[in-house]
C-alpha cells in the first residue's frame, strides 16, 4: 500500500485513486488545498497496485530515441490570441476531433474550480484553451481515457507533466491511439486560492 511520508513524494496525479480496484482511496486536501491519497485500510486488500502505478515510486521509462524539437505557433491570429502561448493545443485538438477522436484537458467548472473534462466537438475546444493557474481535479478521468482507448478512439490527453506521467503509469503500456501533450510547468497553485473550493 502506498505511503506518503513526505509531501514532496506525491504530485497529486490521481493514478493510485484511479487504479484501486476496491475504491478505497479518497483524494483529500491538506491544509494548503492540495490533494493527497488517503487509504481506507479496512477496505484495502494489499494488492499494491497503488504503489505500482505511482510515477514517483516507479518513474515512467522514456523512449530516449525521440529527441526532435520543433518551434511552432498557430497561424490563426484569433486562435493564438485566445490561447496562453502559441495555440498549438488548438491545432492538435482540432486534428484529433476531425478524426472522430476525443480530447481531455483542464476546464473551468461553473464555480470556477478547475477539473479535467472530455470533449469531442470543435466548438468545445475553447473550454480547454488558456492556462488555468490551479491544480486541476482528475477524478476518474484516467479510467475514461482507458475506455476510449479500448474502443479504438484516437485520444489526445493534455495536462501537467505530472498528470501525463500519472496517466501513463495508470495505463502501464504504450498505446498507439494515445497522444499526450504537457507543457512547461513550474508547479500548480492550490485550488484553495480561489475561494476555498477543492472539488475533485
Ligand atoms: C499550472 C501551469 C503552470 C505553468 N508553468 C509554466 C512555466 O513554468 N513556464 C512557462 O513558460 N509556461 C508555463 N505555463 C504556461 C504553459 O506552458 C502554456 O499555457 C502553454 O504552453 C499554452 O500552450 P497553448 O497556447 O498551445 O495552449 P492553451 O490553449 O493556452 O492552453 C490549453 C492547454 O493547457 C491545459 N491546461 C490549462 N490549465 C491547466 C491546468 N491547470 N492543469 C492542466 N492542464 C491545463 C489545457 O488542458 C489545454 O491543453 C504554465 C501553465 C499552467 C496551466
Amino acid at each position: 500500500m502506498i505511503e506518503i511520508n513526505t509531501k514532496e513524494n506525491c504530485c497529486g496525479c490521481y493514478a493510485c485513486y484511479n487504479v484501486c480496484p476496491k475504491q478505497c482511496i479518497t483524494m483529500k486536501t491538506d491544509n494548503e488545498g492540495f490533494w493527497y491519497p488517503d487509504i481506507d485500510k479496512d477496505k484495502c486488500v494489499n494488492c499494491n497496485l497503488c504503489e505500482k502505478v505511482c510515477p514517483i515510486v516507479n518513474p515512467v521509462q522514456r523512449n530516449e530515441s525521440l529527441k526532435l524539437s520543433y518551434a511552432v505557433q498557430n497561424k490563426d491570429d484569433a486562435v493564438r490570441l485566445s490561447s496562453s502561448s502559441g495555440g498549438m493545443f488548438h491545432l492538435l485538438a482540432e486534428s484529433i476531433i476531425k478524426q472522430d477522436g476525443v480530447v481531455y484537458g483542464a476546464g473551468f467548472d461553473k464555480d470556477f474550480s478547475v477539473k479535467h473534462i472530455r470533449i469531442n466537438k470543435i466548438e468545445e475546444i475553447q473550454l480547454l484553451q488558456g492556462s488555468k493557474y490551479l491544480q486541476s481535479g482528475i477524478g476518474n478521468i484516467y479510467k475514461q481515457v482507458k475506455k476510449d482507448l479500448k474502443e479504438n478512439k484516437q485520444v489526445l490527453f493534455t495536462g501537467t507533466p505530472c498528470q501525463v506521467e500519472g496517466l501513463k503509469s495508470f495505463l502501464g503500456r504504450e498505446e498507439n491511439n494515445l497522444l499526450t501533450m504537457d507543457f512547461i510547468c513550474h508547479g500548480v497553485p492550490s485550488p484553495m486560492i480561489w475561494g476555498g473550493t477543492t472539488r475533485q
